[in-house]
């Protein structure tokens, strides 16, 4: 079953890829709907709008940089997941791509559920009226008083990580008076990532609870045995920005042998089997991802399959779309600072944010596009790279993209398909202060997380 190695592969920062660069498109003024949100258009002037808004105004209004949050495409996508997996199936949102109050109550409004990995994530979910039952609480170091509050809380279901938690989940359960619901998460071997999965019998990570070696039935045995826990079901993700879904059949075709093993032994079918996240989305022309049906689809003919052969009945299946729900609603606002050309090389344009706002460049070598959204332009294309304000040559944030050769101070660039672990994954590297996210919809923009205030640093720093 394997495929070619991980692709994460050598850094090749300063050697661009071989023909990657070598066609500007053919309108740098063109905006692709793949990787810009739904609602985002030029107007009259050639002003980029988005929500109905055009981005002078916005960034007139709430500064730059700014994360702009397209709020009816956020509602589109959350739904169209939803009803791809109609009443069969419940849809996860994963609160680390992107959380904030507003968003959780948009996922309520919209019929979705939610998983959380801290007490952070937990109390934003419940501040904002997520019902508990609703939430899934996961993570691989779940403090006591994590669990506590959940428990308390009465979450959905806990994901349990480790042989350790499952007695610390049971007790902690137990001394409430609380039969918790929980499922187990294993790791069947499976690391799948945009167009590669290695399958093997062993996985090497932090996360989860092994097949091999029996360890995950070990599991699922101690649990069936503890008070303070109700098992209802195995979990398993197994990637991120994944677009073969050839990677979910292999785990898919493990966790229902681990089903099956259970069945044999225990007498028990469990009812819930969660597939986890980790489906792609469009970052530049080049991907392709998937519609949520397509993807329901799949994974339900997948789950159904597998249970028929192995004569289970169906068990009802989650998901836990993060990066698919928020990432393509969001592009980040940036004011241009000063444009350098390299002679022979390429041309820097320092944009007033950074690694701060968008770490994934540096993290994971992530690709991004950008366009000029101020204006049109009839210029030349140049061939760009787009960096931050930080004191670090890492500090990029679109590593090759053609920008017009006019590009000048004071132009506004935006980057999309930043809505996941951009925010999320926000620092304040250089005492540079975290952006706001601002949502747009229907003419209205309304601030959902407030720009970071040199205030709020020094409230910290307590001397
Ligand atoms: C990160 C994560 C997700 C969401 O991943 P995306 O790539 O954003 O879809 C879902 N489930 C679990 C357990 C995760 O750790």
């Amino acid at each position: 079953m394997s495929r070619s190695a991980h692709p994460a592969g050598p850094r090749h920062a300063d050697v661009l890829p071989e023909g990657h660069y070598s066609a500007p498109p053919a309108d740098l003024n063109s905006l692709d709907p793949k990787v810009w949100s739904r609602t985002v258009t030029r107007d009259d002037l050639g002003v980029v709008t988005v929500g109905g808004i055009d981005v002078k105004t916005l960034a007139e209004e709430h500064g730059t940089p700014a994360y702009v949050l397209d709020e009816a495409d956020f509602r589109d996508r959350a739904r169209a997941w939803r009803t791809a997996f109609g009443t069969e199936a419940d849809v996860f949102y994963a609160g680390k791509a992107f959380l904030s109050r507003a968003v959780v109550r948009w996922l309520h409004e919209e019929g979705l559920n939610l998983d959380v990995c801290s007490g952070g994530e937990l109390a934003t979910a419940l501040s904002a009226g997520m019902p508990a039952d609703r939430i899934a609480f996961h993570g691989n170091n779940k403090s006591s008083e994590e669990i506590e509050r959940a428990v308390r809380a009465g979450v959905g279901r806990i994901v349990l990580d480790s042989f350790q938690e499952i007695v610390r989940v049971a007790h902690i359960a137990q001394s409430l008076g609380r039969r918790q619901r929980v499922q187990i998460r294993v790791t069947v071997g499976v690391e799948a990532h945009t167009h590669e999965f290695i399958a093997t019998a062993h996985e090497d990570q932090k996360f989860g609870i092994p097949l091999a070696g029996g360890q995950a039935a070990e599991a699922v045995r101690r649990a069936l045995r503890l008070d303070g826990l109700e098992l209802i079901g195995i979990h398993s993700h197994i990637g991120s920005q994944i677009f073969d879904m050839s990677g979910f059949e292999v785990a898919a075709h493990r966790v229902v042998g681990l089903l099956k093993d259970i069945r044999d032994e225990h007498g028990v079918e469990l009812p819930e089997i969660d597939l986890g996240g980790g489906l792609g989305i469009a970052y530049t022309s080049d991907d392709d991802p998937r519609e949520p049906h397509e993807i329901a689809k799949a994974l339900t003919e997948i789950v159904t399959r597998e249970c028929e052969s192995a004569r289970l009945r169906t068990p009802r299946i989650s998901v836990e779309p993060g990066r698919a729900i928020v990432g393509p609603t969001a592009f980040t606002l940036y004011e241009v600072g000063t444009v350098k050309p390299l002679d022979g090389l390429r041309t820097y344009v320092s944009v007033d944010g950074g690694m701060s706002d968008n770490i994934r460049t540096a993290l994971y070598d992530a690709e991004y596009s950008v366009a000029l959204v101020s204006r049109v332009s009839d210029a030349a294309p140049m061939l760009a790279r787009v960096v931050g304000k930080h004191c670090e040559s890492g500090d990029i944030v679109v590593k090759d993209a053609f920008l017009p050769s006019d590009l000048a101070p004071g132009d506004l660039i935006a980057v999309p398909a930043t809505g996941a672990y951009c925010r999320s994954m926000a620092s304040n590297y250089n005492h540079v202060l975290r952006p706001p996210v601002v949502a747009v919809r229907e003419g209205e923009a309304r601030v959902i997380v407030r720009r970071e205030t040199e205030e709020d640093l020094l409230r910290l720093d307590v001397g």
